[in-house]
């Protein structure tokens, strides 16, 4: 035993603060981002979480070790069985394959620490993220009035933006809670489960989520104003509609125009409706010359959520909440917090606390900055470009395939097709299907997910990785077409 390990616990830190001590950690990232350029080696795992977990169960170390000696056995332990989302045949869910210099900046922003709280705890930072935000409600097109908040992600941004919109609708919400005319939540049968699930942390119950049919998987806009013509009718209140801006499962977008007129339309005492766009994926088509037109009308929205570690290739975590008027966000917490929070005459509210959900907060925005900085908005607007045309690309190879069949046309870089095996009953597809899905997974030569859509299992792909082009959609439809071929033969 080394006793002075015990003896001296600050030079255990101190040994760490080198970048030669840092070195055998960077370098599985380095290795991993340069190791999987070639598109060679599994994409994936085929031990299960038992067999995983049966290799990590081991006591609590009580002795240290060298930081060389961790990363070997991390290394060994764990980085075999990872999800390789940067391997081109990655084409799986909707995480990004990350930008390299954001993935350095996580280091050093954990090496500052700064808490996105309060400005005295963050006194560059807390003004940094005030400047991106700006950049990004510039870019939709709203005035000096509008601000936000970096968030975990859509489903926290989400949350918020309805917290402002309770607010308004029930003015003294957060002293007397909902009372007995709660309002109702529109949104389309299409949006993320983010929209219900706050339905139900803030009270309001998911039995207050009016959800609008889709028509070609987008909201249809004849249906959302029939329904607030008959809510109306009946007396009840609409607290927000939320519109979608790259659908989950399929990566449609609500006609905004539409949504907006709607909310027009329909206004109550308190004004238009309020509309949130749920932009978490589809945000980055805003930076695109090309998709812009696909958010045309997004400035009419009263709350957007944006998710950087979407499509503008970030990695996790970093969420946007952008607001047209940041007063709003004050409305959606109305806590008090003397020790914390202190606005006394400071001309502008600096402290991003008060209005965001988390008190302690990793300064994220420093490499959504950094990612600014380092590709600039045109690279990242291409990238964007990229991952659309590569899901394009495989629906036309799609469109001429006999038995695989893409469902729509991709809006974004999302694209569900179906299997459509000959000689099989309809029932037995989605079994099937499934059997297909995890049998090309675990084969390791890619990654793919699955999703129900009308009623019906769907294989369905995000294109999340600039590296992944045309001759990888090839290698996935012959690498389906091989497994396929091994699903039906033990089908029969
Ligand atoms: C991913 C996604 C969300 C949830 O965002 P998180 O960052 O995972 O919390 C919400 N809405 C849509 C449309 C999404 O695609």
């Amino acid at each position: 035993m080394n006793n002075e390990d015990v003896v001296d616990p600050l030079s255990l830190l101190e040994a760490d603060t080198s970048l030669e001590a840092a070195r055998p950690i960077l370098e599985l990232a380095a290795n991993y981002l340069t190791g999987t350029r070639s598109g060679e080696g599994p994409v994936s795992t085929w031990h299960s979480a038992e067999v995983i977990a049966d290799r990590l169960n081991e006591p609590m170390p009580r002795r240290s070790r060298p930081l060389a000696d961790v990363a070997r056995r991390l290394s060994t332990m764990l980085l075999d069985d990872v999800n390789r989302l940067a391997h081109p045949m990655y084409i799986g869910h909707q995480v990004s394959a990350p930008l390299p210099a954001a993935v350095w900046t996580d280091a050093l922003i954990s090496a500052l620490n700064q808490s996105m709280a309060v400005r005295e705890m963050s006194p560059s930072f807390t003004p940094l993220e005030h400047q991106v935000v700006e950049w990004m409600t510039d870019l939709i097109g709203w005035d000096s009035r509008a601000g936000g908040t970096m968030t975990s992600g859509g489903t926290e941004a989400t949350l918020t933006a309805l917290l402002a919109a309770r607010s308004r609708a029930v003015p003294n919400v957060w002293s007397h809670g909902l009372g007995d005319h709660a309002p109702v939540l529109v949104c389309g049968e299409h949006a993320h489960y983010a929209v219900s699930r706050a339905a139900g942390e803030m009270g309001l119950g998911v039995r207050r989520v009016v959800t609008i049919p889709g028509v070609d998987h987008c909201m249809s806009i004849p249906m959302l104003r029939e329904k607030l013509s008959s809510l109306r009718a009946s007396g009840t209140r609409v607290m927000a509609v939320v519109a979608t801006a790259g659908c989950t499962a399929t990566g449609s977008f609500d006609d905004l125009n539409g949504v907006a007129d709607a909310c027009d339309a329909f206004a109550d005492d308190h004004g238009p409706l309020w509309m949130h766009v749920d932009a978490a994926h589809g945000g980055a088509a805003m930076l695109s010359p090309t998709h812009a037109h696909r958010v045309a009308g997004i400035a009419r929205a009263r709350s957007v959520a944006w998710d950087p570690h979407k499509t503008l290739l970030l990695p996790l975590a970093a969420g946007l909440l952008l607001m047209r008027e940041e007063h709003d966000l004050e409305a959606a917490f109305a806590q008090k917090a003397p020790y914390l929070f202190n606005h006394n005459d400071d001309a502008r509210a600096w402290d991003i606390g008060p209005r965001s959900f988390q008190c302690s907060r990793r300064a994220d925005v420093l490499k959504l900055w950094v990612a600014f900085q380092r590709y600039g908005a045109d690279a990242l607007s291409s990238l964007y470009d990229k991952l659309c045309r590569t899901a394009q690309a495989l629906h036309g190879l799609l469109e001429a395939h006999p038995q695989f069949a893409p469902l729509h046309e991709p809006m974004s870089n999302i694209l569900c097709f179906a299997w459509n095996p000959p000689g099989v009953e309809l029932g037995d597809r989605d079994a099937l299907t499934n059997a297909l899905r995890e049998r090309y997974n675990r084969s390791g030569r890619g990654w793919i997910t699955a999703t129900t859509l009308d009623g019906r299992r769907v294989l369905r792909v995000t294109v999340m990785n600039a590296r992944t082009d045309v001759p990888h959609v090839e290698a996935l439809v012959a690498g389906l077409e091989a497994e396929a071929a091994y699903v039906l033969k033990h089908h029969r």
